[in-house]
């Protein structure tokens, strides 16, 4: 089983970026999805993983609700939840200003235990034909069971579901056989889109830099490296 620990350097983005693997995994526009589910298991996960994606789907007039399992309350020694949603609903407010936020106040660090009422919760949200979740490959307890939910609501209503990566570039490396490069597409992440996941990111204080906490931030520099590549990475499944 992976473990790792966010406090540790981690894999340089200089070894993902220049992987030659690259050169085989298709790039998608993800257009054409009328109605959108996203899922977070905690409060940045939606703008790591999938900020850019989340502002293209909005500008292509998609309706996007996003779903927030946890307040991420164990992020630090100090319960920082109320922090952590403030910031939430600033990131998505410009990354998706007309998305319908569902927060499900779930127990960080817990989620394995609430599975069933998450997946409820999610299905409640209604038909949608694109569903984005945190990989359920991800090493992370909470990311997993997430995607596990999200995936069979996504199975039921026929949709497609891309599940974006965020510990992974942490604890992989390219070269890892839990890589799963076969169902990896990728979206363009430039202009407006690009744009407004920088400044969703911005919004999240607490998790990028250091404050009045005794503890090292969540997301170091190494960490958000990985994710401003020119494209967001997703593994991929058609229903
Ligand atoms: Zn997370």
């Amino acid at each position: 089983m992976v473990t790792f620990d966010h406090r540790d350097p981690g894999t340089p983005e200089a070894a993902w970026s220049t992987s030659s693997r690259w050169a085989s995994v298709p790039w998608s526009d993800a257009r054409g999805f009328g109605r959108a589910l996203i899922v977070a298991a905690h409060p940045d996960d939606e703008t790591l993983g999938a900020g850019a994606l989340l502002a293209r789907l909005h500008r292509a007039g998609t309706r996007v609700t996003i779903a927030l399992a946890t307040r991420g309350e164990r992020a630090y020694a100090t319960d920082t939840s109320m922090t952590r949603v403030a910031e939430f609903h600033a990131a998505v407010s410009r990354l998706a200003p007309e998305c319908t936020v569902v927060d499900l106040g779930l127990p960080d660090g817990a989620l394995h235990e609430h599975e069933r009422m998450l997946e409820r919760a999610l299905r409640a949200v209604g038909h949608t034909d694109l569903v984005v979740a945190p990989w359920r490959g991800d090493a992370h307890g909470d990311h997993r069971v997430a995607g596990d939910a999200a995936a069979r609501v996504a199975a039921s209503y026929g949709a497609v579901l891309l599940e974006y990566p965020v510990w992974l570039w942490h604890w992989a490396d390219p070269d890892r056989a839990e890589v799963p490069w076969p169902g990896f597409v990728r979206v363009p992440q430039s202009g407006p889109d690009r744009r407004a996941k920088e400044s969703a990111l911005a919004a999240y204080a607490s998790q990028v830099s250091a404050s009045d906490l005794s503890e090292p931030p969540v997301l170091h520099a190494g960490m958000l490296a990985h994710f401003s590549r020119d494209w967001e990475t997703f593994v991929r499944s058609a229903p």
